[in-house]
């Protein structure tokens, strides 16, 4: 995961780039806790702060207004190479032979390793242990008159998933790789005035008028929701295998540095991007709740009521009650306060996180046979816990209902599932999964039953974890390698 902006502002608006993506990261917290940070230009240098926390606490309101410029990027991780420590947040920063360039990564490299081999014929030292400070410091070498011109040099021997926001002192860039497992795309600030947010008042006081012309605002993110909240207009996707460059009065510029072979990760439909945000033209909401529809056609089940696992199971769980007529009633509330317990990064923590999200509502579920809807099961500990809450609360029945296929593969393109024995699926057959898990039946979404919720071709995603089939081939030495860049010299080969 990981969620990525960047803005760039016309010269003089008045209004901070800094200001303006951060605003957009607080949009895209919920795809990664760990870190945040901000690399700002302001013509002539790079600044960057980062630090280990949520987006509020890192990015607050007394070390802001120290960032002037009208270029920034932000970056908002969670960890899919290398461990939770500072060195690791992003944006990453290299003041380079040839250039200085901060990136932002959405995103997970597959030739790793074959790229530490061309940081100074493998004898390079990275300050960090991301696939991103590789990057970083790749491009800050790569010859090339500019740094769109490394890039087009640089990007087609880097191999995986990459949906990047790149800031140097006159621009900021945004790339996808050729499949596009990672969204991102472009907004438009119509006329960025002269607001300055008042001391205080960060969030609330940035204001944007909608007028035409050259002092329109452009913007990167990760998700449209992050457009929504600083005021832009939806522009379009940047293209897989393209190059998007954005400048300060002047017209963005396009690249293609590669044939597009599209496979965006299809699990951003189903669960990880915000079901106010749109992809591939869909709104999440409206095909999370078909898949909820399909979800009632393929596993139908005589219940008293649907709930949802909240708050991703609820625009499912709508669906399959309306399909099926049953009742549709909240009987967990959550703490919003905890985070999202998958993405959390040890097992400890996501064991505690379960128990301190989720609270039962008794006077719902009592005596009730249950349709419990969530949109995955990964390691089972969750649903476990789950079905037990609710049996505990005084459920007569607990039948779970997943809106996707059961997770059999690792995934190596930006989700941190890269050990197969981690999924449950992989070594139980649902009926074991049913009886670890404890519910009185089990259901899985088909991917048949996906595609037909999002009317879009198999050919247009990626399904690597739920059939094996991976877009971009995996090295056998990139499995379970979260930390390779951790290994000392010697060991790497
Ligand atoms: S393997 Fe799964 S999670 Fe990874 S990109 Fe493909 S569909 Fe998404």
């Amino acid at each position: 995961m990981c969620g990525v902006f960047g803005a760039a502002l016309p010269r003089g608006s008045g209004t901070e780039a800094a200001h303006v993506a951060a605003l957009g990261l607080f949009a895209l917290q919920h795809r990664g806790q760990e870190s945040a940070g901000l690399a700002v230009s302001d013509g002539a240098e790079l600044f960057l702060y980062k630090d280990l926390g949520m987006i509020s606490t890192v990015l607050d309101e007394r070390r802001l207004p120290s960032f002037h410029g009208d270029l920034a990027i932000a970056h908002c991780r969670y960890s899919t190479t290398g461990s939770t420590v500072w060195e690791n947040a992003q944006p990453t920063l290299r003041l380079g032979p040839r250039r200085a360039v901060a990136i932002g990564h959405n995103g997970n490299l597959v030739n790793t390793r074959e790229l530490l081999g061309m940081l100074h014929g493998g004898r390079g030292r990275l300050p960090a242990s991301t696939d991103t400070e590789l990057l970083t410091a790749l491009l800050a070498d790569e010859p090339g008159e500019d740094t769109v011109e490394a890039l087009v040099s640089l990007l087609p021997r880097v191999r995986g998933a990459f949906s990047l926001v790149i800031l140097d002192r006159d621009r900021i860039i945004g790339v996808r790789d050729p499949h596009g497992f990672r969204p991102l795309c472009i907004g438009r600030i119509p006329d960025v005035s002269a607001q300055v947010p008042a001391p205080g008042g960060l969030w609330g006081d940035l204001e944007i008028e909608p007028v035409d012309g050259p002092r329109d605002g452009w913007v990167l993110s990760s998700e449209t929701t992050g457009l929504d909240i600083v005021g832009a207009e939806y522009v379009r996707d940047v293209e897989p295998g393209e190059i998007v460059v954005l400048e300060p009065g002047r017209a963005p510029r396009s690249v293609r540095y590669a044939r597009a072979t599209p496979a965006l990760c299809v699990f951003e439909l189903i669960y990880f991007a915000r079901p106010d945000s749109y992809l591939e033209g869909r709104s999440l909401y409206e095909a999370r709740r078909r898949m909820g529809e399909q979800l009632a056609i393929e596993h139908p089940v005589e219940t008293d009521l649907v709930m949802p696992v909240p708050d991703t199971g609820a625009p499912a769980a709508a669906g399959y009650a309306e399909a099926s007529g049953i009742p549709y009633r909240e009987g967990l509330v959550r703490n919003r306060y905890t985070g999202r317990t998958f993405i959390q990064p040890s097992q400890t923590l996501r064991h505690r996180g379960v128990t301190l999200k989720l609270n039962p509502l008794r006077e719902v579920v009592r005596g009730k046979r249950l349709t419990v809807v969530d949109d995955s099961i990964v390691r089972g500990t969750t649903t476990q816990q789950i079905v037990a809450l609710l049996r505990r609360a005084g459920a007569a029945e607990v039948h779970v209902r997943i809106s996707a296929p059961p997770i059999y593969h690792p995934c190596f393109y930006g989700i941190d599932t890269q050990v197969e024995t981690e999924l449950i699926a992989a070594t139980k057959s649902v009926e074991e999964i049913r009886q670890f898990i404890g519910a009185d039946s089990l259901g899985y979404l088909s991917i048949q039953g996906v595609l037909a919720a999002l009317e879009l071709p198999y050919e247009r995603f990626c399904f690597a974890c739920f059939d094996g089939r991976y877009p971009e081939p995996v090295p056998y030495d990139v499995e379970a390698r979260k930390f390779l860049l951790e290994e000392p010299v010697a060991a790497r080969g």
